[in-house]
């Protein structure tokens, strides 16, 4: 296969592999010692070692989610960059496709996902009008992208930023022994009530989660910002009202967090009774939403910046949290949330 960072030059013999697997137990202080050297061509960080991939002719290294097309995995055989490189190498898309269905465990079926009804269509474009009330607060599909290969793409982003962060795939609330039961989860315990999500809205995030398991994806595409770290952007216009993500990770016990210096935590359940309060951990297991920043409201220009909402609601008597566009959100925009009023149960160090 070809290498990841790799400390000598030494001659190989033709068309045998590169040996240089990823030893991702490997301590900070031995990556730094082996391998300070190289920095990704494309953002020019140094960050994340073990997902930097070396051209076999000219040396230079590459994120495997800094590649476009992203890479999933560390190609079998030689690799060579885009300037050594005459064409993208067809086969790298093949390869990212078999990889992206096992990866997010897609059902393969002869059927298309669900389509939006002409009917529902129809609807969605009346409610978008000017007349439309916020009101109604009617939630709206996404729409994905169109072209398959860049739904693949967007996809690809997800899996090596996942892969990258050490973060196993999830698209559901995870209660794991030890932490927060799924019984913990009671709506009804949220000190000033949570909103009931109505039998529309439920529909409509019913139906997200099933266009997802059948390959249909928000249009989303993970980037890596040296400054930000990874962060999510449009990849077509998103409406405001738009279910973006879930909110996805461990349930637990805010006690049992309280010292945790820990990525992302999400306020799930604020109990009047604190020792019952809920968060979301993302740490090890996530979708998308992990990747998304927040915002801190107090810096000029956050708030204008702010496109997305967090929102709890009760959704069959547990609490959820979607991400919703707050906003029409324009493809290529950064995607940023906001605190939602509770700044002081979260770590602030992943706002931006
Ligand atoms: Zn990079
Ligand atoms: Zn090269």
């Amino acid at each position: 296969m070809a290498s990841l960072r790799k400390r000598t030059h030494a001659p190989k013999p033709a068309n045998h592999p590169k040996i240089a697997p990823r030893k991702r137990s490997r301590s900070k202080q031995e990556e730094s010692d082996d391998y300070s050297d190289t920095r990704c061509v494309k953002c020019g960080s140094g960050q994340y070692p073990a997902e930097l991939l070396l051209c076999d002719k000219c040396d230079s290294g590459f994120h495997l989610f800094c590649l476009r097309p992203v890479l999933v995995a560390v190609p079998k055989g030689r690799w060579f960059c885009p300037s050594c490189s005459d064409q993208g190498n067809p086969s790298n898309l093949t390869l990212v496709q078999t990889k992206i269905v096992d990866f997010f465990r897609i059902q393969r079926s002869s059927q298309p996902a669900e389509k939006l009804s002409p009917e529902s269509k129809k609807k969605r474009r009346r409610t978008g009008g000017l007349v439309m009330s916020k009101k109604r607060r009617k939630l709206l599909p996404f729409i994905p992208t169109e072209d398959p290969d860049r739904t693949l793409e967007q996809m690809a982003s997800l899996a090596t930023a996942l892969n990258a962060t050490g973060t196993e795939f999830s698209n559901e609330l995870t209660y794991i022994p030890g932490m927060a039961p799924r019984s913990a989860n009671c709506a009804t315990l949220e000190r000033d009530g949570m909103q009931v999500m109505s039998k529309d809205d439920t529909e409509t995030l019913n139906l997200c989660k099933n266009m997802m398991e059948q390959g249909e994806w928000p249009p989303l595409m993970v980037v890596f910002d040296p400054r930000e770290g990874f962060t999510v952007e449009a990849d077509r216009c998103i409406r405001d009202l738009t279910i973006i993500t879930e909110y996805i990770g461990d349930v637990d016990f805010l006690k049992n967090r309280e010292h945790d210096d820990g990525d992302s935590m999400m306020t799930l359940l604020t109990a009047a009774d604190t020792s019952k309060s809920l968060v979301i951990c993302p740490d090890k297991r996530s979708n998308i939403a992990r990747f998304i920043n927040g915002i801190n409201n107090h810096v000029p220009g956050g708030k204008k910046k702010q496109n997305v909402k967090c929102v709890r609601f009760n959704v069959n008597g547990e609490c959820r949290v979607l991400l919703i566009a707050s906003r029409d959100i324009r493809k290529g925009e950064r995607l940023y949330y906001d605190y939602n009023g509770y700044e002081n149960e979260y770590p602030t160090q992943h706002f931006v």
